[in-house]
């Protein structure tokens, strides 16, 4: 169970988007991005790819385990093919700051060029990367977290 934290400057009012860094996400069958909310991210990226509620469950629950679990030879190979499926069609999409235009977005940093989308600054930082940076905004304060003292 993460921690969520907020980012806010100790000198202005920016605020940056809280919660534990990002979030996943799975390829639907058009190549559009779904996100996978926290928790049960699998099962929901499962359900995306085709898998019936059963196969989801499994696939959420022991996608590391999976080569140890299965009732027959031939459904836990195809399971294990869903699997595969499953892990080449889903990434993490990490919440981003822009430090030139304070814009706020998310970008899979495997697999996405590294720069802001409005300004197309390469000067972005992960948020959970902030504390301790100037802010981007005033220039003169810092960028604190804080405990929300919530956990997703
Ligand atoms: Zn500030
Ligand atoms: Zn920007």
């Amino acid at each position: 169970m993460p921690q969520i934290y907020a980012y806010r400057c100790t000198r202005c009012d920016l605020a940056l988007r809280s919660g534990w860094g990002g979030s996943m996400y799975v390829l639907d069958d058009t190549g559009q991005r779904v996100i996978c909310p926290h928790p049960g991210e699998y099962f929901v990226a499962g359900l995306v790819l085709g898998f019936s509620r059963d196969e989801a469950a499994a696939a959420h629950l022991h996608v590391d385990l999976v080569k140890k679990w299965w009732w027959s030879p031939r459904k836990r190979r195809e399971f294990e093919e869903r699997v595969k499926l499953l892990i080449s069609h889903t990434g993490f999409l990490t919440d981003m700051v822009c430090c030139d235009c304070q814009s706020e977005f998310s970008i899979d940093l495997t697999r996405d060029v590294r720069e802001c989308p409005t300004c197309h600054s390469t000067n972005v930082f992960s948020v959970t990367k902030m504390p301790g940076k100037q802010c981007p905004a005033c220039k003169l304060g810092e960028i604190i977290e804080i405990d929300t003292g919530m956990v997703s």
